[in-house]
């Protein structure tokens, strides 16, 4: 028998980065069927064999690689625990800023909402859940990302959402005041995306250097929105002044740019002229 102390200690050894110990706390907690309170309080108490192989069976995919949230298929997103798989693109902290922003424009506002590539459905589902008298649309082009957002949908008693398959615009319709998405947008030859092979490439690399996705959104928005209306897109570090250029050759004005957690710039919005 081992404790959860000495597993911990042990663990330790073997996962290494910034986030080892709380990682492993994560999958203690997980296996034990407690939170991360009962490590803390009782650092005495003895696994079963059939705990400690299944730590060791978790703690061994992490030693693979395979992130944290795709070994436990959860990850928190705002307020909301959401169910995620191979299929969708981990939910970050940074969308949580444009989750933010979005809430700021539209405050006071009965407002109608495209999220476009919902994929776990984290943006769509974060703002309905705030806004339960918004109306809100999301798409997505993989009906396997669709089906794990009305999942987290229907986890989350969430009926304010409608969910619809197709590229970008195509399934919508009518018109919005705000289309919100976190596009594809890491260049092809980033080395970056070698850290992130666990997760769907679609999801994450556009070509024309990144940007192909996002001049996509810019330009073909301006249907889909009424007048006044918001255009909100996430990209990378790197792209805000190339954003902001799209948006104002798209006719968009109020172009800013604003930063994620991290102190990068993270987001750009525009609004359409009436
Ligand atoms: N922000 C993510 C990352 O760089 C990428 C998300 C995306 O491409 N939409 O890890």
């Amino acid at each position: 028998m081992i404790t959860v102390q000495h597993l911990q200690l042990q663990s330790r050894q073997l996962l290494k980065g910034d986030d080892a110990a709380l990682e492993i706390d994560t999958l203690l907690a997980h296996v034990l069927g407690k939170n991360r309170t009962f490590l803390r309080t009782w650092p005495e108490h003895e696994l079963t064999d059939v705990q400690f192989d299944h730590f060791h069976q978790l703690l061994q995919q992490r030693l693979e690689g395979k992130p944290l949230a795709y070994i436990l298929e959860v990850r928190d997103f705002w307020r909301l625990s959401l169910q995620v798989n191979s299929k969708v693109l981990i939910p970050r902290p940074d969308t949580e800023c444009m989750v933010e922003a979005v809430l700021k424009l539209g405050d006071g506002h009965q407002w109608r909402v495209a999220d476009l590539g919902t994929g776990s459905g984290a943006i769509a589902l974060s703002l309905a859940i705030e806004h339960p008298e918004w109306e809100i649309t999301a798409t997505d082009l993989s009906a396997e990302s669709l089906a794990i957002a009305q999942l987290n949908a229907a986890k989350h008693q969430l009926t304010n959402v409608t969910f619809v398959q197709g590229s970008w615009f195509e399934p919508l319709t009518g018109k919005f005041h705000c289309l919100v998405s976190n596009p594809p947008y890491i260049a092809a030859d980033d080395p970056h995306l070698s850290d992130l092979q666990h997760e769907p490439q679609h999801a994450l690399v556009a070509a024309d250097n990144g940007l192909a996705d996002l001049t996509h959104l810019v330009f073909l928005s301006n249907d889909f929105l009424h007048e006044n209306g918001w255009l909100v897109l996430e990209h990378g570090f790197e792209q805000g002044e190339a954003v902001r250029s799209l948006l104002t050759q798209a006719g968009f004005q109020q172009v800013t740019t604003e930063y994620d957690y991290g102190g990068n710039p993270r987001y750009s919005y525009g609004q359409k002229p009436c």
